[in-house]
């Protein structure tokens, strides 16, 4: 399950008003054909710049998001990763970053594989580390395994320049569609070991 913003809701923006949301959607379907390719079931939140509240909802946002857990939830996914784009006050930080829900095992290894992934792929200046959070909203209210990934800084020039280019954003859906067929494999791996 792939899941990012969209509509009503940009997401984050960046240098010169680059929006988030674009690029999370032009990387989001890159990283389906990779999974689909492999062999994977991929069920996206959207597959247009649209949200999924109403049009005319008293909070968009808030719909918005309920309306993912809700359907998130009801598919039951083998995992989930939402895909977003970081920004910070000091534009020298770049590097992608995967968030992982604290009291989730699987969420924490899942997140590892792709952070690996992500920093071997993408060999950022200095690479970042995995990082548990408890209050992000689709961390919290995911009954399944579910991670953030943060591709990259908008608000680092460089950065931002290559998140709008297709090889790269093409590079960064395959690092992300390697780590998770690497913790598919190990998870049924395990299962047949406990079986
Ligand atoms: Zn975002």
């Amino acid at each position: 399950m792939i899941s990012t913003h969209g509509g009503d809701d940009p997401g984050m923006i960046g240098l010169g008003g680059l929006k988030e949301k674009g690029i999370n959607l032009e990387i989001s379907l890159r990283l389906k054909e990779v999974l689909e390719k492999n062999g994977f079931t991929v069920v996206m939140t959207r597959e247009k710049d649209k949200g999924l509240n109403d049009e005319n909802a008293s909070n968009k946002k808030a719909q918005d998001m309920q309306r993912r857990i809700a359907f998130l939830n009801g598919e039951n996914p083998v995992l989930t990763v939402s895909i977003h784009q970081n920004s910070y006050s000091d534009p020298t930080v770049s590097g992608p970053q995967v968030f992982y829900y604290e009291n989730s095992e699987d969420g924490k290894v899942l997140a590892e594989y792709l952070q690996e992934s992500l920093n071997r792929t993408l060999a950022p200046g200095r690479p970042r580390k995995v990082k548990g959070n408890t209050s992000y909203y689709l961390l919290r209210r995911s009954k399944g395994t579910l991670v953030i990934v943060e591709c990259g800084f908008l608000t680092n020039p460089a950065e931002a320049e290559h998140l709008q280019e297709a090889e790269y954003q093409q590079k960064t859906a395959e690092a992300i569609g390697e780590g998770i067929k690497k913790y598919v494999k190990e998870k049924s791996q395990n299962l047949v070991k406990k079986s």
